[in-house]
C-alpha cells in the first residue's frame, strides 16, 4: 500500500485500493482480543494539487471476550476512513512556532512514499468495540464464585449493592 505522492499529485491520478490485511500482530498480547482480521480494505486514493484523500471503509471480523463473563463473542466492526496527506514542509530550523499553527486537516508525510498501513492500522485500534457485550442482557459472572450466571444460577448470596449505595453506606458509619 505504498503511494509516490509527488506522481499522484501532479498526474492527479486515482487509485483503488482492496487488500485483506493481516492484522493479529496487532493484538498480540491483548487478552481480551482472541481473534481479529483480516482487515477488508475498501480505499480510494486520488492525487490533487498538493494533497492526496484516502477516503473509503475498512471492516474486520473479531472475537472478542464479552466485557462481562469473558465468553467469546463475534463482532464485525465496520471503519469509515478519510484522511488527507501532504507532503511535510520542510522546516527551517527555529521554525516551530508556525509548526504548531499549522491545521491539522492534513497529515504530514516526510519523504515521497505514502505507506497507508500504519494510518490503517491506527484507524482500527480506535474503533475497536469498548465494552463488547456476548449479549445486552449478559448476567457477567458471579463475584463471589466466578459462575457463569448465563449458563447457571449459583447458590451465593450475591447481594446485589447498587454501588452508589455501597458509597452511602459508606458514609453512615462515620
Ligand atoms: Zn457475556
Ligand atoms: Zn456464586
Amino acid at each position: 500500500m505504498l503511494f509516490r505522492m509527488q506522481e499522484m499529485m501532479s498526474k492527479g491520478l486515482k487509485a483503488s485500493v482492496k487488500e485483506e490485511l493481516d492484522v493479529s500482530d496487532l493484538f498480540k498480547g491483548r487478552s481480551d482480543v482472541i481473534q481479529a482480521g483480516p482487515l477488508s480494505v475498501s480505499l480510494e486514493v486520488t492525487g490533487h494539487d498538493g494533497y492526496i484523500t484516502v477516503e473509503g471503509e475498512m471492516s474486520a471480523d473479531l472475537e472478542l471476550a464479552c466485557s462481562r463473563c469473558l465468553e467469546p463473542t463475534k463482532e464485525h466492526t465496520v471503519i469509515p476512513f478519510y484522511e488527507q496527506f501532504k507532503p511535510a514542509t520542510s522546516d527551517t530550523p527555529g521554525d516551530e512556532e508556525s509548526d504548531e499553527e499549522e491545521d491539522d486537516e492534513f497529515v504530514e508525510v516526510a519523504g515521497d512514499k505514502l505507506d497507508l498501513k500504519p494510518y490503517l492500522e491506527e484507524s482500527l485500534l480506535l474503533f475497536m468495540p469498548f465494552a463488547p457485550l456476548c449479549a445486552k442482557d449478559c448476567k457477567g459472572l458471579c463475584q463471589v464464585c466466578g459462575q457463569n450466571l448465563n449458563e447457571h444460577t449459583c447458590s451465593c448470596k450475591n447481594e446485589k449493592i447498587d454501588p452508589r449505595f455501597a458509597a452511602l453506606k459508606d458514609l453512615f458509619k462515620e
